[in-house]
Parts: C-alpha cells; structure tokens; sequence
C-alpha cells in the first residue's frame, strides 16, 4: 500500500490515496491559496507551482494554482489532472526524498489544518439539484400524495431535477440564518408570513463539471464520465413550510433558494475510482440515451450529526450511503444535456438526498422524524421534529478502503434566527 512520509493515521480522510483539492487561507491573515489534504496538513499547491514543480506536466509554464477558485485547473481536463495526481503522490511518497529531505521546501509549502480556514473552492456558475433516491422519493410521495402515488409516473424514466441557486451555495462553517415566507397553517385558507417552522436539511453528494460541451451539442452518456472534476458533501437546506406551500406546480423556489453548504474538499474521481459498485437494477430499463454501460455508483458512507446548544458532542442521527441512488451521475449528465443544454466549467450537480431502505438511513428530517410525528430524542433527553435556531448540522462522508479511507471530511451549518 502506498503511504506517505507525513504520518496519517487509518481513520484520516486524507491519506496519500486521497488528494483532494480546496482553497485555503492561513486564519491569520494571506492570499487564498490552492491545496490538497495530507494527513492533519495542507501542501500548498501555489507555492509548489511557483517553484516550478508542476514544469513537466502538460500545463508547462501556466500558471492555474495561482488562482482563487479551482475553475482554471478543473477545465484543463482529466489529463492534467491525472498527471499533477501523479506529480503529487510521487513528491510526498515516503520514499521520495525532494520533499521529504527538503527542510526550507517543507516549511514553506506544508500547512497545519487547523491554521487556515477553508474558502469556497469553485466558482459556481449553475447550480441543478436531481432527486435521484429513490427511497427518498417515495418516502416524500408517501407523506404528501399517499401510498399508491408516492412515485410520479415519470420517475422512473428520468432523473428529475429542478435548477438551483448558484450565489448561495456557502462553504462548510457558514452560518445559515433561517429563511422567512409563506407559509399557510393546515387550518387556515389563506398563508401567513413568517420565520419558516419547518426547517430541514438534506444530505446529499455533488460534482462539479470538469470541461463543459457547447450549446446545443449534447454529453452523450459514454462521454459524461470526462465532463466530471470531482465531488463534495452538500447539505442542501429546506424549508419544508415554505415548500409545501409554494412549490405546485413548477417545484421549489424560494424554499431552498437561501443557502446550500459544501464541503471544503473536493475529491477526484480517481480518488473514488476504486470505490465504485453496482446500483440498484433498473426496471424498467431506460431510454438508450440513459444506458450507462458498467458500474456507476460508488461505495461512500454517509452520516448526520446534530449539535444543539445544550449537547457537549455531536449526536449521529443518520448513516446512509451513495450507492443507494437509482439514477448514476452519468445518467443524470447525459439527462441534463440532451436538450442541448450547455454545461460550464464549476457547474455543481447535486445529487439529490440520498435516503437508505431503512428508517435510521434516512436523508432528512422530514423522513427521519416522518414529518415530526416522531421525534428524534437526543441523549439529554431533548426532542427534535425539525432543525431549531443554534442546532449545527454536521454531515461527514468516506469510502472505506483495505487499511486506509479516502473521505470528505464533514460539512457543517449552524442554524441561527431569521434577520
Ligand atoms: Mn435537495
């Protein structure tokens, strides 16, 4: 197996086999700089690239490390890609000795984590969410349409999905404040406004888009795989009061427009390739345009936190996993595109919550909960329906490798009043 000269212990998410990139900012002050995760450290990938240690690649001279964002290296493609992957597993190898025997290299260009704070690391351009479980659909479709049409007659022909608000997609540690609207009381024929009631979060997975295609020239599903960087935790905060109200029949708007957190990490696709495994079986069998050839899903352990004011630790309300999703992250790209619908580079896909089969694997609090008819009850004996003002939201994903994980870290929101 291969390890690293930086001691990293076997439950890091962020061994040698890792590599994710983000944006950072040492917390007493400096210009972001470009990243990856080793072990409790950041190697600084700006410096690096001043230095010259990325000349060999295809990137030759450029310059895409100097930037704020990860947009220029993520458009270069999986070919730089691939080659800086190697760049950096060679350098930090345990038996390479130019960064290891480099004192001054290593001052200079290894971080503590816990010195910086992490930054937004792509520019996001558009923001779709899918609603891809089919477990969490049904849950939904039970709760709002009954038993015999939890499931819409198109679900299982197409990822559905509705287009999303980029400009408030946060980075993990973001306060949240939550959202007011209109809500309408079950007993009232006319909706009042105030501060949502119902506020909820989904634990969902994204990517974001690598190079994107021209409009009106479709991401055929055997070219998807290319189109895609890599991927990040996203709680994708609901208000549940809102929505029931607003969201016939063009889907939600304003309840879910007012945040989105991310992970700050995002992990390659070479960095899951060994995870991948079989999804659940079609039936009935797509269209052509959405035949994925192999297996698509991907092995990722995914849990939820809650941290109340009065909790001294952070309490596990759920543990689910990606390769529940029913439609695969090629699916939903061909899907997205085959209008002609352009993609660009930063574009952030989200998954759409991601419920297991059974009742602690479920991706919210409405499912959880059953839309508050069963509270959750905390170890200090509070109860929870849905997310109160103070509560942090805490979701944390990894893949479990044979001695080592390769993981997310986590994505946290603490929920505070409405202003
Ligand atoms: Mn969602």
């Amino acid at each position: 197996m291969q390890k690293s000269f930086i001691e990293v212990s076997q439950d890091s998410h962020f061994p040698i086999q890792n590599l994710p990139y983000g944006v950072f900012q040492l917390k007493k002050g400096s210009v972001p700089h470009i990243g990856t995760a080793i072990g409790d450290y950041i190697l600084d990938l700006t410096m690096l690239e001043e230095r010259g240690l990325f000349l060999l690649t295809a990137l030759g001279a450029e310059r895409v490390f100097s930037e704020r964002t990860l947009n220029a290296f993520m458009s270069k493609g999986k070919e730089v890609r691939m080659q800086i992957r190697t760049v950096l597993q060679t350098i930090l190898s345990e038996d390479n000795p130019l960064l290891r025997d480099d004192e001054e290299l290593r001052t200079a260009s290894l971080v503590k984590m816990e010195d910086v704070q992490m930054l937004l690391p792509v520019e996001i351009g558009d923001y779709t969410d899918f609603y891809s479980s089919r477990e969490h659909a049904t849950n939904v479709g039970i709760m709002f349409r009954g038993k015999d049409n939890a499931l819409m007659p198109n679900w299982l022909h197409l990822p559905v999905a509705y287009h999303g608000r980029a400009s408030s997609v946060v980075v993990s540690g973001t306060d949240i404040h939550r959202p007011k609207g209109q809500l309408k009381p079950a007993d009232s024929d006319k909706p009042v406004f105030g501060p949502c009631k119902l506020l909820d979060f989904e634990l969902e997975t994204g990517y974001f888009i690598s190079s994107g295609n021209k409009l009106g020239e479709p991401i055929p599903i055997d070219k998807a795989y290319e189109h895609i960087f890599g991927m990040v935790l996203i709680n994708d905060w609901s208000a549940r009061d809102i929505q029931t109200w607003e969201y016939v029949p063009l889907g939600p708007f304003l309840a879910k427009n007012f945040a989105t957190s991310i992970s700050p990490w995002v992990v390659t696709m070479e960095a899951l390739e060994p995870f991948k495994t079989k999804g659940p079986e079609q039936e009935p069998e797509p269209l052509p345009y959405l035949q994925s050839k192999g297996d698509w899903a991907y092995d990722i352990n995914l849990d939820v936190f809650i941290k109340t004011e009065k909790l001294s630790e952070p309490f596990k309300i759920s543990g689910s996993n990606f390769k529940y999703m029913y439609w695969n992250i090629l699916q939903q790209l061909a899907h997205h595109t085959i209008t002609g619908c352009n993609m660009r580079t930063g574009d952030l896909l989200g998954s759409g919550t991601i419920s297991g089969p059974t009742p602690d694997s479920y991706g919210s609090m409405l499912e959880l909960t059953w839309r508050g008819e069963k509270p959750i009850r905390l170890p200090d004996g509070e109860e929870r329906k849905f997310i109160q003002d103070g509560d942090e939201v805490i979701m944390s994903g990894y893949c479990k490798g044979d001695g080592y994980r390769v993981g997310f870290g986590d994505v946290r929101g603490r929920v505070l009043p409405g202003l």
